[in-house]
Order: structure tokens, then C-alpha cells, then sequence
């Protein structure tokens, strides 16, 4: 595994295993890499010949409130993992190397962008799809890997991808989750033992959900309100809403298509999401195909 800092280095890299005759495949990270991220590696290493991993926590896409200080850094970890899992290229650049002084050009999402987290985080996902562009620039894999998890930023990119021609196609990534159901975050582990305990109403409201829809219940306020009833402990809750898995659009009265059940959450000073697709059609069940179209 190489490691390169540089987007010269980068550059170089990429071209020799190109000139290989390589299918490049790329998982960008925020790195405190978890079973998650481990799953989008796994992914891509068996999906495409190379597999080019990056670890930039983007301070473009965090607002002044939020927590890039003190986001969770484990480097020697994330290497040793990224080595076992096959990694070709680890990419690590500094902020300097990514925003160097005078930046002044940003991706701007559309309507996308604007329910569920874009309401709560204004900025985020510009900041989001600003730098995956520009990553995309620097590695230009054939494949790049997105998890589920980020529900609405695999929407966000994708929407990119075809507004902007963007020669890479996006493979989504279901969801990796804790024994118990909580979904894995690098954030994770800003929970106290009480608070981990509390966070996991998040995804047992979502399978209450999921559990109902199984049995054929299709009222959109009923779902809604069966997970509701288990968000109990939350400490604020942002949202809880079932949205048209594509467009991202609220889905009132009865679910006659694919939806997702999305939720984003306060336990003490951590913020959480986390979402489940429920789909009419059982064999689209709980599979994502998010989509702008
Ligand atoms: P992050 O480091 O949090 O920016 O995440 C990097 C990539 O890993 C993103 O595409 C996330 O959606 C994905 N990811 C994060 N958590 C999970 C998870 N629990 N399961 C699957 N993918 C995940």
C-alpha cells in the first residue's frame, strides 16, 4: 500500500495504475475508519482492480457549531486496516493541499440538497459535494463507493454525477450496524454508556417502522408515528420523516413506492442519523437505489 500526500504524488500514482490497464476504484473517507467503511473497501476491492482510499476530514462541509475540532482521528489504525483490507492508494492530504489560500470555487447542490439534513446544516453538503468533486478530479476512478448510511449524500452526489457528466459511476453501500442495530459512526464514540444505550431507540424506531410496513401497513402517519413512539431516547430530534427514496421528496397518505425512513438525532451533544428504505416491492426490500430521477 502507498501512501501519498500530495495531489502531484496522487496524480503519479494514479497514472501508473492506469497505465496498467487498472479499473480504479475509490471509498473517500473522513477517516476513524470502522466495519462500515470496512464494507465500502470490501466493496470496491472486489468490484475494481485497485482500490484508492482517501482520508480528509473537509472543514468545508462543517459549520463553525460543529465538531471538525474534535473529530475523531486514529491514523495508525486506519492505515493497518486499509492494509489488510488490499488498499493500492492511501490519499492523506493536509487542508492546505486541498483548500490552498485563495480557494474560492464550491459545487452548488440543487433541491436535493435542501430537506432532511440540508435544513439542519446549512452549507454541509455543498461543502460535501465541493470536495468529492475535487477528489473525483484528483483520483477519476471508474467506481466510487458511498454508504447508505448517508442516505441523502449518496442523493447529492449522484445528482452531481449526471448534472455535471462526471465520468465515475456511484455504487451505494448498505448500512453496517452494531450488533444491536445502532448504526456505525465514526461518531460513535462520543457516547457515554448511558447515552449509547439511549441512541439505539434511533434504529429500533426504524425497525418498529420496517416491521409494520412488512406486515402491510402502508399509511404514511402511522409508520411515522410507530417510530416516533419509540424515539424515546433522544434528546432533541431533528427529524423523522418517510421521504420518496429518490427524490428525497415527503411521502403523505399511503406508500405505493420505494421510500426511506429517515432519522437525525440529538443523544446529548452527538448528532446521528440513520435511515431505512421500505419498498412495496418485497424484492426491493431494505435495497437502495437512490436516485434523483
Ligand atoms: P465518513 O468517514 O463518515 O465520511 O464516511 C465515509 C463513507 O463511509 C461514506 O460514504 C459513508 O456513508 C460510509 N459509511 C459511514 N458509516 C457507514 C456504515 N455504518 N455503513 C456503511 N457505510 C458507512
Amino acid at each position: 500500500m502507498r501512501l501519498v500526500r500530495s495531489v502531484a504524488e496522487l496524480r503519479i500514482a494514479v497514472k501508473a495504475l492506469r497505465e496498467q490497464g487498472l479499473r480504479i476504484g475509490f471509498v473517500p473517507t473522513m477517516g476513524f475508519l470502522h466495519e462500515g467503511h470496512a464494507s465500502l473497501i470490501r466493496q470496491c476491492a472486489s468490484r475494481c482492480d485497485a482500490t484508492v482510499v482517501s482520508i480528509f476530514v473537509n472543514p468545508t462541509q462543517f459549520s463553525p457549531n460543529e465538531d471538525l475540532a474534535k473529530y475523531p482521528q486514529d491514523l495508525e489504525a486506519d492505515q493497518s486496516l486499509c492494509l489488510k483490507l488490499g488498499v493500492s492508494l492511501l490519499f492523506l492530504p493536509e487542508a492546505q493541499e486541498m483548500y490552498p489560500s485563495n480557494f474560492q470555487t464550491f459545487i452548488e447542490p440543487g433541491r436535493v440538497a435542501e430537506p432532511l439534513c440540508g435544513k439542519y446544516r446549512p452549507g454541509h453538503f455543498r461543502g460535501v459535494a465541493t470536495v468529492v468533486a475535487k477528489l473525483f478530479n484528483m483520483v477519476q476512478p471508474d467506481l466510487a463507493f458511498f454508504g447508505q448510511k448517508d442516505l441523502q449524500q449518496t442523493a447529492v452526489i449522484k445528482r452531481m454525477v449526471r448534472d455535471l457528466n462526471l465520468p465515475v459511476d456511484i455504487a451505494v453501500v448498505p448500512t453496517m450496524r452494531e450488533p444491536d442495530g445502532l448504526a456505525m459512526s465514526s461518531r460513535n464514540v462520543y457516547l457515554g454508556p448511558e447515552e449509547r444505550k439511549r441512541a439505539l431507540s434511533i434504529s429500533l424506531a426504524l425497525f418498529s417502522a420496517e416491521s409494520a410496513f412488512k406486515s402491510g401497513e402502508r399509511g404514511a402517519a402511522r409508520l411515522l408515528s410507530l417510530a416516533l413512539e419509540c424515539l424515546w431516547g433522544v434528546d432533541e430530534l431533528q427529524y423523522c420523516e418517510l421521504v420518496d427514496a429518490s427524490s428525497l421528496e415527503p411521502v403523505v397518505g399511503l406508500v405505493d413506492r420505494t421510500v426511506a425512513i429517515c432519522v437525525a438525532a440529538f443523544v446529548g451533544s452527538t448528532r446521528l442519523i440513520d435511515n431505512l428504505i421500505l419498498s412495496p416491492n418485497p424484492e426491493a426490500q431494505g435495497i437502495l437505489s437512490v436516485g434523483p430521477d
